[in-house]
């Protein structure tokens, strides 16, 4: 049961879920942030990315740079399924899962979208 100053006052309840019940953190949330003290109450602005980041090393795990290799796979595959549409190829599909935002080619005009 939520404490009565969230009935009261109106405060927001902390978003976290107990991954033992499934069931919500009854405690109220920080003040300019979702979650409670207990379950990593931070503000946006306070939260560290990129360079200032303390773990950050070389940049390659970035999101940045991540969401641009994914980027760069998805454009690669959908490559491989021109190729194989238009009869290019011989080979084997690869194999494996395949990049985030990645949709199949299934016909030539597809390819004429993708190309522009
Ligand atoms: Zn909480």
């Amino acid at each position: 049961m939520p404490l009565p100053s969230m009935r009261l006052y109106g405060a927001k309840q902390c978003t976290a879920k107990s991954k033992r019940t499934g069931l919500p953190c009854n405690n109220p949330a920080a003040y300019g942030c979702r979650t409670c003290r207990m379950h990593g109450a931070r503000k946006a602005e306070s939260i560290k990315r990129g360079e200032q980041h303390p773990n950050y090393v070389h940049g390659r795990r970035t999101l940045e740079a991540q969401a641009e290799q994914s980027a760069a796979a998805c454009r690669l595959q959908q490559l491989e399924d021109a190729m194989h549409l238009l009869n290019m190829t011989a080979a084997k599909l690869s194999r494996g899962r395949k990049a985030n935002g990645y949709c199949k080619i299934k016909s030539v005009d597809e390819i004429k979208k993708v190309i522009k």
